[in-house]
C-alpha cells in the first residue's frame, strides 16, 4: 500500500491538515493507497503556484518548440511505465485490462499530439481599411483549473493536461477523489520531464471545497470539467466570480440508431459496445438503441445471444469483459434506475441484478442490463444512469427515428447503422450531437474535436479544436501613416 502526496510548485506535499483519504479497489474492496484530503487552504497554494509559474517563472518564455518537446518527453514517459499504468488504473476505477492498456497508449497519443500542434500556434494577418498593419496573435489564456471524473482517469487527465501546456498555459488538475492514483503517477512523469516547477499542480480533495474553490478561486483565468450536468451548473456558478473561462464537457443519452438496411451482426456488437464497454460508465455511451421495428426481433435475439459472452470480474482477470461500478454509490444509483425502469413498464430482457458467486461479493458488480419496450418519455430513456443498462425503442419512419434520437436535452453522441450512404449520412446531418458515428460506436480520436450541443457541454476538447480552449487572442495594429493624425 502507497501513501500518495500531491504534486505542488513541483514538491510532494501533504493536505495541511494532514488528513488522508483510503483509496478503494471497486473490484474487491481492497485499499490501494492513501492521498492527501486537500482542502480549499491546499487547492489556494496550487493555485498561487500556478499562477506564480505563469506571470513569472520560465514557462513564459519557453518556446513553443520546447514546450512540444516537454510533451514528447511525458508521451514517452506514459509509453514506459505503460504496463504498470494501465493495471493501476484498472485497480482504481475498475475497468477491464484491455480497455485500460486502450486508455494509456491514448492518453500518450494525446501528449504526442499536441506536442506537435505546440509550434503549429498561428495568428493571422488581415486587411484592414485604414493604413495599418494588423495581425491576430494567440496567447497562453493562463492559470487553468481543471476538474476530471472517474471513469477515464488517466486518459481524461491527458485531454486536459496536454492541450493547455501546449498553449502554454499553468494547470491545476483535480482528479475524482476515487481515482486520483493514474493522475499522481503522471504528476511523477511530468516531474521527471523536467517542467518547471508550479507549471502542473496535481491537487486531491473532494469536489466540495477542493474543486470548487477550482471554479471559484479568481486567481483562475479558466475552469476546464468534465463531469455531471449538475455539478456543471454548479461549476458555472462558481466561475461567475470572476467570469472565468469555461469549458464543460457533460453527459449524454446517447442515440444508437439500427436501420433495417443494416449489416446485422456488425449493429449488434456495435450495440452491445456502445452500451456496456467501460461498464457503461461513459458520457458518450449508446444507451438508447433506437431500432427499426422490422428487424427488432432479430437485433433483440442477436444481442441476447451474445450477452453471456460479457464476462464479468476484476478488470485484471484475463478474459473479462466488464468489471465493477466505480463504487457502492454508483451501484446503487444505476440499481435504483433498473426499478425505475420495471415501474415504469418497461420489459426486462436480461441482467437486472447482480451475479452470483462469491468473487462478486466484494465488487460493486452489475450484470448488463436490457430493457425493451422502452417509450421515448420513460426516465430510463432521459435521464443519464452511466451504468450498464441499454434502452430499447423501436421506430417505423426515419423521420421518427430522427425525431426520438434527438428528443433529449443532451446532445453528445449517436450512432448510425445503415449500408445505404445516403441514408445514413442524411440521418447524421440531422442529429443534434457534436459526435457520431456511421456502421462504428465509440472510436474515439485525438485528432477530432469532442464535445456535446446542447446540455452535453460547453466548447470542444481534442483535435485543432481543442487547443482554442486554452487561447487568448489579441489585435495588433501598427499604423503606417508617419503624420499625426491631425485630429486636434
Ligand atoms: P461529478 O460531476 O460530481 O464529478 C466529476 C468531478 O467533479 C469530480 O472530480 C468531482 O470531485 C468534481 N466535483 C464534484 N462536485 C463538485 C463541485 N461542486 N465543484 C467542483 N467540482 C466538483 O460526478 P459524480 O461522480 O457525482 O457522478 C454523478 C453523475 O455524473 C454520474 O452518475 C454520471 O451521470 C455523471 N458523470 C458524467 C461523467 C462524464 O464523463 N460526462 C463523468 C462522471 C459522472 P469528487 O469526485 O472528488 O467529488
Amino acid at each position: 500500500m502507497k501513501q500518495y502526496r500531491m504534486y505542488v510548485g513541483g514538491e510532494w506535499v501533504e493536505a495541511k491538515s494532514k488528513a488522508l483519504r483510503q483509496i478503494i479497489d471497486p473490484g474487491n474492496g481492497e485499499l490501494l493507497g492513501t492521498v492527501p484530503e486537500s482542502n480549499r487552504e491546499d487547492v489556494i497554494l496550487a493555485i498561487e503556484a500556478a499562477r506564480e509559474a505563469f506571470d513569472k517563472g520560465p514557462w513564459k518564455t519557453t518556446t513553443a518548440l520546447d514546450r512540444g518537446k516537454f510533451l514528447f518527453k511525458i508521451s514517452d514517459l506514459i509509453r514506459r511505465e505503460a504496463k504498470r499504468l494501465a493495471e493501476l488504473e484498472v485497480k482504481n476505477c475498475g475497468k477491464p485490462l484491455a480497455e485500460a492498456e486502450f486508455d494509456v497508449n491514448d492518453a500518450a497519443n494525446c501528449f504526442e499530439f499536441y506536442g506537435g500542434l505546440a509550434t503549429k500556434i498561428h495568428g493571422e494577418t488581415m486587411s484592414v481599411p485604414a493604413n495599418s498593419m494588423s495581425f491576430v496573435v494567440r496567447e497562453p489564456l493562463g492559470v487553468c483549473g481543471q476538474i476530471i471524473p472517474w471513469n477515464f482517469p488517466l486518459l481524461m487527465s491527458a485531454w486536459k493536461l496536454a492541450p493547455a501546456l501546449a498553449a502554454g498555459c499553468t494547470v491545476i488538475l483535480k482528479p475524482s477523489e476515487l481515482t486520483p492514483l493514474t493522475a499522481l503517477e503522471l504528476a511523477g512523469l511530468i516531474h521527471e520531464a523536467g517542467l518547471p516547477r508550479g507549471v502542473v499542480n496535481i491537487v486531491t480533495g473532494p469536489g466540495v471545497g477542493a474543486g470548487e474553490e477550482l471554479a471559484q478561486n479568481k486567481l483562475c483565468d479558466k475552469v476546464a470539467f468534465t463531469g455531471g450536468t449538475l455539478t456543471g451548473r454548479k461549476i458555472l456558478e462558481g466561475a461567475s466570480s470572476n467570469l472565468k473561462k469555461v469549458t464543460l464537457e457533460l453527459g449524454g443519452k446517447n442515440p444508437n440508431i439500427v436501420f433495417a438496411d443494416c449489416d446485422l451482426e456488425a449493429a449488434i456488437d456495435g450495440a452491445l459496445f456502445g452500451a456496456f464497454a467501460n461498464q457503461g460508465e461513459v458520457c458518450s455511451a449508446g444507451s438508447r438503441l433506437l431500432v427499426d421495428k422490422s428487424i427488432h426481433k432479430s437485433m433483440v435475439a442477436g444481442m441476447l445471444a451474445k450477452i453471456d459472452r460479457i464476462k464479468l470480474g476484476h478488470g485484471l482477470t484475463p478474459g473479462v469483459k466488464m468489471g465493477p461500478l466505480i463504487s457502492k454509490a454508483q451501484l446503487e444509483k444505476v440499481q435504483n434506475y433498473i426499478q425505475i425502469g420495471i415501474e415504469e413498464g418497461a420489459t426486462p430482457l436480461c441482467g437486472g441484478k447482480r451475479p452470483e458467486g462469491s468473487i462478486f461479493n466484494k465488487g460493486n458488480f452489475l450484470l448488463p442490463t436490457i430493457f425493451d419496450n422502452v417509450t421515448p418519455k420513460m426516465r430510463i430513456a432521459r435521464e443519464e444512469i452511466f451504468g450498464p443498462v441499454l434502452s430499447i425503442i423501436t421506430f417505423e419512419t426515419e423521420e421518427e427515428a430522427i425525431h426520438i434520437a434527438n428528443d433529449t436535452d443532451y446532445g453528445l453522441a449517436a450512432g448510425v447503422w445503415s449500408k445505404n450512404i445516403f441514408r445514413a449520412m442524411r440521418v447524421v446531418r440531422s442529429l443534434r450531437a457534436g459526435i457520431t458515428w456511421i456502421n462504428t460506436y465509440h472510436p474515439t480520436f485525438n485528432e477530432l474535436p469532442w464535445g456535446g450541443y446542447k446540455q452535453s457541454g460547453w466548447g470542444r476538447e481534442l483535435g485543432i479544436h481543442g487547443i482554442d480552449a486554452y487561447l487568448e487572442t489579441k489585435q495588433i495594429n501598427i499604423n503606417l501613416d508617419e503624420a499625426p493624425i491631425g485630429w486636434y
